[in-house]
């Protein structure tokens, strides 16, 4: 039996990293996941880290919009019909939450930790040598159209007023950034500030690593063998129980597995979302990630190849793949870049785990003596990880947190 003062179960970008700062503050931790570490969600994203978001993703503002995934005829989403009735609440919370005076309350209570989120990893990623999958040439979103590169105006209204970097191209300027791109749109906005991953798995492997060197133990186990005994929390390993004082349920999409039968009801969903990598086309080079906003796809260069991910899918977490999107937007995705073969068979798919307002849950979990909660990161999972892990730590130990916690409270759910 092993008795740490810490268990943190999911070792995603997100517990990695809560366990990292765990350790450096000199706490003994135990990591445990039924895989290897960044295995799950956090090895499939876009690679972005996006110290710059102003809105998070919305509800379509538009009925055009709506009706086309409806009819899915839309590249932005797809949809389970099945799957509609259980998913319908949590809809019409992302509706409401997706008003223009709530997507500024949003940007507002989400911006002190957006603001931190750059410079926290890139301190993490120094310490664990992995400075080098990082790059800092920003970001580039590309808009076919006069009216959808009008409709970010007040996005980036809000980002001057936060101090944020970005710059309106046109045409020319932005192919003069990406040579490789086709010029089939007519403005960019290059977010200069943005950095980005050439592998998020091998991010989370090095953060991993750097816990190890701090003297944790990564040890492999099945969360929902959480339970209370005496006074401690305890799991079952593949290298036996471990106890501890507190707990941390870092498990992403998965949260709810062991939360549920502890009683806890959050009303977390998931927004499914696909990657493929293809090879670029003779010497064709992107030199950061890309959106085609209106196309609600992205292309990031990774070690693997571009990396094409796609906008969201509503459908049970578990339910079998349905990569329908990818027919819907390669040829808008072939016409701005020049992909070329697919590197694997089959897509990869991962799971958003989302909160309808658009704020991770971070801290006390309401009612149960040592259960802390840090999942719900959304479309922002890698980009709030560092952050995530030093507000947790700070919490954990007592110190002042750098950041007032209390939006990112579960008690929210709880009123
Ligand atoms: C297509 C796509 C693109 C994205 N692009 C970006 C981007 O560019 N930038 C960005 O910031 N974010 C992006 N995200 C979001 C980001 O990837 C996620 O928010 C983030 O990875 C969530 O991390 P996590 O650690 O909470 O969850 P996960 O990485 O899913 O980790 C949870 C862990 O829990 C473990 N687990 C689950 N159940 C059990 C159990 N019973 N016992 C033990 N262990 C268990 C899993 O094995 C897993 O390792 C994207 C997501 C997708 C799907």
């Amino acid at each position: 039996m092993a008795h740490t003062d810490i268990i943190v179960l999911g070792a995603g970008i997100v517990g990695t990293s809560i366990a990292v700062y765990l350790a450096k503050r000199g706490l003994s931790v135990a990591l445990v996941d039924r895989g290897a570490p960044g295995d799950g969600t956090s090895y499939g994203n876009a690679g972005i880290i996006e110290g710059n978001t102003v809105f998070p993703a919305a509800f379509p503002a538009s009925f055009a919009e709506l009706l086309r995934i409806v009819t899915k005829r839309s590249p932005v989403a797809n949809y389970h019909l099945g799957f509609l009735p259980q998913i319908a609440p949590w809809l019409l919370s992302f509706r409401t939450a997706s008003r223009p005076v709530r997507l500024i309350e949003t940007a507002q209570t989400m911006r002190p930790l957006f603001a931190r989120a750059i410079a926290e990893h890139e301190m993490l990623a120094a310490e664990a040598g992995a400075d080098g999958h990082l790059s800092r040439r920003g970001w580039l979103k590309i808009y076919r159209t006069d009216a959808a590169f009008a409709a970010q105006a007040a996005e980036r209204d809000v980002a001057q007023r936060f101090g944020i970097s970005n710059r309106p191209l046109d045409r020319d300027a932005a192919l003069a950034l990406e040579p490789s791109l086709n010029g089939v749109f007519r403005h960019a906005v290059h977010w200069t500030g943005a950095v980005s991953v050439d592998n998020p798995l091998a991010l989370t492997r090095a953060y991993a690593a750097r816990f190890a060197a701090l003297g944790g133990l990564t040890l492999s186990g099945d969360a929902r063998s959480l339970h209370r005994s005496d006074r401690h929390w305890r799991v079952e390993t593949a290298a036996g129980p471990v106890d501890a004082g507190d707990v941390v349920i870092a498990l992403g999409p998965w949260a709810l597995d062991v939360l549920s039968p502890l009683g806890i009801a959050l009303p977390l969903a998931v927004k499914r979302g696909y990657h493929r990598h293809f090879r670029p086309q003779g010497n064709a080079v992107l030199s950061r990630p890309v959106l085609d906003v209106e196309n609600g796809y992205n292309l990031a260069p990774m070690e693997q190849g571009i990396r094409l991910t796609t906008g969201v899918e509503f459908a049970a977490r578990d339910a079998p793949p349905t990569p329908v999107q990818f027919d819907r937007l390669l040829p808008a995705a072939r016409g701005l870049f020049p992909l070329g073969a697919s590197v694997e068979p089959k897509p990869w798919l991962g799971a958003r785990p989302c909160f309808a307002d658009s704020r991770p849950v971070i801290g006390r979990a309401p009612g149960q003596r040592g259960l802390w909660l840090s999942f719900g990161h959304g479309h922002w999972g890698l980009t709030l990880s560092a952050v995530t892990g030093r507000l947790m730590a700070e919490m954990m130990t007592g110190a002042t947190p750098f950041c007032d916690p209390k939006p990112y409270s579960a008690e929210r759910f709880m009123r």
